[in-house]
């Protein structure tokens, strides 16, 4: 058994599928069928020509601004692009084992590489870095080439990779994955909310599990204990079949709830919406009933392209979801990248501390073109759906007030084509930023919603990263100074008569639920496949209990206190939130 952390709810089995890593560029090892073996092969020139030229491109630049010897170093890689040994690698190992051109390039890499390693001469060593930085161009090329089919993870699959980024998760059809293992991440990374999204159990924090996983290993990855078994005894097998068969009875009874409202027993009608990333996830939030959506992350549809989707392009997207939720509300959050999510051609500069540095509406304020055609293309769609736009990341009053001039302004260009829009769009700051939740009451009065944005509030007020593992422990949504701050943002938003949405991770957190409405909540906004669950856990709740919980833990001055008194007082749960799994610990 290896221990790992728990972060999405659920018991997977199957065989592993490890996802290689190389350096940020997923490489799924596929084999082919004999007559498949020229197409690869051709991709493989094909790549080895657009790698010719851009190394050409760089050399010429490198040479007009610092000199012929630093040029000459791409005369290196270009005559390794050609290298007899290296291209008969590859094309051998594609054609032999008939596997796919990315694997045999990253085996042929790692084979080179390891020959030059066992040579243990320092001049060899700077070869084999020049192979493997070759190798890795040729790779970001290959699978910028590849059909999206091809980057499917086998179908009933456990996914096991070191870690992954959303720009590798976008690209990847993860729609038959049984489970995601993974060596890093946080919690409330955004690989955490994906497995989450997706409703697949998901462990991070499985030390060396690229290693000590292999392809085709059956394994168990309980996401409720945060294990993962390797190819486990009967007894264990057993006992997790028991264990699956009880999930899927709940689950089945958790259908029921679909067509209820979600009201707590004390008769208060809570809104329950749908955080949304991709279009699936619309359809998922559209068959569970969401009542609208609270979060629509549009990074996801900037993420699977090479270059910004046209205003033309948002639009339609924008109005299938909208389309999709008529006449129900979605809040489209403006593009939130920086810190874990790049775009590839939109490159910023390298920062040290990437979350701390220019994401989300800053980097937005920074590049008014690409808001102001996000914003024109969620303006147009305004003039059929009800939508809201969302600004993510806000520290102040003044950038709020920019962004909301930006609007302003995009309506004003949008009137004067004669294009229809809704001028009284509502618009609204997410408080994830501890300067804005101090502000709250202030930026409340500058917008129409505040949403509150758990995922970064926790790691910006604990100084604590969320994609960290190292960090989790540090990195407690049950804090007291996380509770006290959603407390105040609460009651700034009502003093201003606001309305206030919780969508961080927090508000489909069964250990969270009940507090939120104790400090007044009554929207949230969660997973597609947390919202029956989560309407669950408001219907087993009163007010006037959840209040007197609230009050309890605001008393209270560390963690353990809350989450003693969370276990002892909070509404009794469901099994999938409180069963916990005591099994032999494997040899
Ligand atoms: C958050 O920070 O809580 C949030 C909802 O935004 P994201 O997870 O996309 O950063
Ligand atoms: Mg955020």
């Amino acid at each position: 058994m290896i221990k790992g952390i728990a972060v999405s709810r659920g018991i997977a089995r199957g065989p592993a599928y490890v996802l290689e890593d190389r350096n940020g560029l997923p490489v799924l090892r596929r084999r082919i069928r004999k007559d498949g073996v020229a197409s690869e092969l051709a991709r493989f020139e094909t790549a080895l020509i657009e790698a010719e030229n851009n190394l050409r491109a760089m050399q010429k630049s490198i040479r007009k601004r610092l000199g012929k010897r630093e040029a000459d170093i791409f005369q290196a890689h270009l005559m390794l692009l050609r290298d007899p040994a290296f291209l008969k690698q590859v094309t051998h190992r594609c054609s032999a084992q008939q596997i796919n051109i990315e694997a045999a390039v990253a085996e042929a890499v790692d084979h080179l590489c390891g020959a030059f390693a066992r040579i243990g001469d320092a001049l060899f060593r700077e070869r084999a870095a020049d192979v493997r930085d070759i190798g890795r161009r040729l790779l970001a090329i290959l699978l910028k080439l590849l059909p999206d089919e091809a980057m499917e993870v086998p179908p009933g699959t456990i996914l096991v990779a070191a870690e992954l980024f959303p720009s590798m998760t976008a690209r990847m059809s993860l729609k038959s994955v049984r489970g995601i293992v993974t060596e890093l991440g946080g919690k409330a990374s955004h690989a955490s909310i994906l497995m989450r999204s997706l409703g697949v159990p998901g462990v991070i924090g499985v030390k060396d599990a690229v290693t000590r996983i292999h392809n085709g290993d059956l394994l168990i990855a309980d996401g409720l204990a945060g294990t993962v078994y390797v190819n486990p005894p009967p007894a264990v097998r057993r006992e997790y079949d028991r264990l699956l068969a009880s999930f899927e009875a709940h689950r089945q009874s958790l259908k029921s709830l679909v067509d209820l409202p979600a009201v707590t027993k004390d008769g208060v009608a809570v809104k329950l919406c749908a955080n949304i990333g991709k279009l699936g996830d619309v359809e998922a939030a559209f068959l569970f009933n969401a009542d609208g959506v609270g979060l629509y992350r549009t990074e996801f549809g900037f993420l699977v392209r090479d270059q910004f989707p046209t205003e033309e392009e948002q639009c339609q997207t924008y109005s299938t979801v909208a389309e999709r939720m008529h006449p129900r509300e979605v809040v489209i959050r403006v593009l939130d990248i920086g810190s874990d999510k790049m775009l590839s051609y939109f490159p910023q500069p390298e920062e040290a501390n990437p979350s701390l540095g220019l994401r989300g509406t800053r980097l937005l304020l920074k590049n008014p073109g690409v808001l102001k055609a996000q914003l024109r293309a969620i303006l147009r769609v305004s003039a059929a759906h009800p939508v809201a736009v969302l600004f993510p990341t806000i520290s102040s009053v003044e950038e709020i007030l920019k962004a909301k001039a930006l609007v302003g302004a995009a309506g004003k260009e949008l009137r004067a084509e004669g294009v229809s829009f809704n001028p009284n769009i509502r618009i609204g700051a997410m408080i994830e930023v501890p300067s804005a939740a101090v502000l709250a009451g202030r930026i409340a009065a500058a917008v129409d919603f505040l949403s509150i944005g758990t995922n970064d509030l926790i790691q910006y007020l604990l100084s604590a990263d969320r994609a960290s593992q190292e960090m989790a422990e540090y990195y407690q949504p049950l804090h007291p100074a996380v509770l006290q701050t959603i407390k105040s943002v609460v009651d700034a938003a009502r003093a201003a008569g606001k309305d206030v949405t919780v969508c961080g991770e927090m508000a489909g957190n069964p250990a969270c639920t009940e507090l939120l409405l104790g400090f007044g909540v009554r929207s949230l906004s969660v997973t597609p496949g947390e919202l029956l669950e989560t309407k669950n856990l408001i219907r087993s709740a009163t007010i006037a209990h959840a209040g007197q919980l609230a009050a309890r833990v605001l008393e209270m001055g560390t963690c353990r206190e809350i989450e003693q008194c969370v276990a002892r007082f909070a509404a009794p749960r469901s099994v999938l939130a409180t069963t916990s799994t005591k099994l032999p610990a494997q040899a």
